[in-house]
């Protein structure tokens, strides 16, 4: 099955959850900026990808030629070869995503994804297409050195998309303990914060919480959820996608 099949698959079953297990009852299905965020999934889940599949099959193949793969996960089982490229990945993907919102240039691209208003699985593919530039070299590239393959790769990049939709969706889930070491819907709600409350930059991780426990970026009163979501200055955005794709090119000076 296909990268496409499982996005369009994982998110008819998020549509599903989300009716039957909602977090916020109240939340409407239909709300503003619904039609962009069904552009983004497509665009950013598959155009773009295949806009640029050229591309990255080639810089992949140069990193192969010229940092010969160590080897490391050589000859590992399936299983073993999926949880280290998905714990290194969700490492180096935390460190990514705390230079999208600490070098300014990079959050120019990133607060796309903070204008989301409210939160539905939907919001997890609402992101400029820079992004996935910035992903794939600093996130997939590195990991082509460890010379695995490319199965258990690709079952991390559907897992990691099944939790990227878990972490915005609308959804009732509790982790228990379980919270320090996986994301949750609560906690990531948080990221998207307006307000400064536990700092502006915080719960940075994708699949797993820990790092923020780690590296102290952790922020999250459980008795409550944010009052209101986005980024101070979120009226900048345009409202239609193109626009939105093309805004954060005029801003760079
Ligand atoms: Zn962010
Ligand atoms: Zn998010």
């Amino acid at each position: 099955m296909n990268y496409l099949a499982w996005l369009l698959g994982i998110s008819a079953a998020f549509v599903l959850l989300e009716r039957l297990f909602p977090e916020r009852r109240s939340q409407p299905c239909l709300r503003p900026q619904l039609g962009n965020d069904l552009f983004y999934l497509v665009f950013n889940g598959h155009l773009w990808a295949l806009a640029t599949g050229a591309l990255t099959g080639a810089l992949a193949a140069l990193v192969q030629r010229h940092f010969a793969p160590t080897g490391l996960l050589t000859g590992l089982p399936f299983a073993a070869q999926f949880v280290v490229y998905l714990v290194l990945a969700d490492l180096l993907q935390w460190c990514v995503h705390n230079l999208l919102h600490r070098v300014p240039l990079l959050w120019q691209f990133h607060k796309l994804h903070h204008s989301a208003k409210q939160m539905d699985f939907l919001a997890s593919f609402r992101f400029h297409w820079m992004e996935l530039v910035v992903y794939r070299t600093l996130l997939y590239l590195p990991l082509l050195v460890l010379g695995g393959d490319a199965a258990p790769l690709f079952a991390v990049a559907v897992f990691a998309t099944f939790w990227g939709h878990l972490n915005h969706s609308n959804l009732r889930v509790r982790l228990g303990p379980l919270a320090r070491l996986f994301n949750s819907p609560r906690m990531h709600m948080w990221h998207h914060d307006l307000s400064d409350e536990g700092g502006a930059a915080k719960n940075f991780g994708i699949v797993l919480s820990l790092w923020d426990w780690l590296f102290g970026t952790a922020f999250w009163p459980r008795e409550r959820a944010p009052a209101q979501l986005g980024y101070p200055g979120e009226r900048e955005q345009p409202r239609d996608a193109l626009r939105q794709e093309l805004f954060p090119l005029t801003r760079i000076r």
